[in-house]
């Protein structure tokens, strides 16, 4: 079974990644690297590497491979960055920054979420995450800044708090627009100015928090 998921994990990479333009080769072998069917629910294991999302529970999903591999390129990590992650749903674009950033801090609002992610990075023997629990649309403090900051839930605005906390030359990727729809943003500080490039048409699960959208605003 374990070659069948190896098989699987390439083709996902040819057919999903490299064929749509993502060539970076650090961020294809993480993507070989990390068996994404240990954080889909059993039940959806076999769908683990199809070109979709998958639920994870609690109402969130694990978003389509392409969409994680996108945003996490519009970081252009080299290796030796902190980054921040608000969402760490199950932990897998979590495990996948682990191998391209130096060290990563990752904040999810649902703690039985965040608990499965701990398991299952502990699990990998991946050590330089650590995961927080709680409103990540204010970001990490504590830690800041960050060379890159990646938001895996749609906001109405780019949360102050996150841009706050980037660093000179950092990126922070994030979902923007309604509750159905968001644009993809990556915004870049140079000398203390924010840049902001649209990149791509998107639907993620909705960022609930102070910064975000409030519990009572949302619809299904
Ligand atoms: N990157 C994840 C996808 C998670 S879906 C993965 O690979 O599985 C988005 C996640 O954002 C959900 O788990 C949701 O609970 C979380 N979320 C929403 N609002 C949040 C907030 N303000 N702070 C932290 N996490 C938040």
């Amino acid at each position: 079974m374990s070659e069948e998921w190896t098989e699987r994990r390439d083709r996902m990479v040819t057919e999903q990644l490299r064929s749509r333009g993502l060539t970076d080769e650090r961020i294809l072998a993480a993507f070989r690297k990390i068996p994404r069917h240990l954080f889909v629910p059993e039940a959806y294991r076999r769908e683990a590497y199809e070109d979709h999302p998958v639920p994870i529970g609690e109402g969130q999903t694990i978003s389509q491979p392409y969409m994680v591999a996108l945003m996490i390129a519009a970081l252009q990590l080299q290796g030796h960055e902190k980054v921040l992650e608000v969402g760490t749903g199950s932990g897998f674009q979590t495990a996948l920054l682990s191998e391209l950033a130096l060290e990563v801090v990752s904040v999810e609002r649902i703690a039985a979420l965040a608990g499965g992610a701990r398991e299952r990075l502990a699990t990998l023997g991946i050590g330089n995450v650590r995961l927080r629990v709680g409103d990540g649309s204010l970001g990490y403090p504590e830690h800041a800044p960050y060379d890159g900051i990646i938001v895996a839930a749609g906001a109405p605005d780019a949360p102050a708090p996150l841009l706050e906390q980037l660093a000179d030359a950092g990126r922070c990727v994030i979902p923007i627009g309604s509750q159905r729809a968001q644009t993809l943003v990556r915004f870049q500080k140079r000398h203390g100015r924010l840049h902001r490039e649209d990149l791509a048409d998107c639907v993620f699960v909705p960022l609930i928090g102070g910064h975000g959208w409030r519990a009572e605003e949302l619809h299904d």
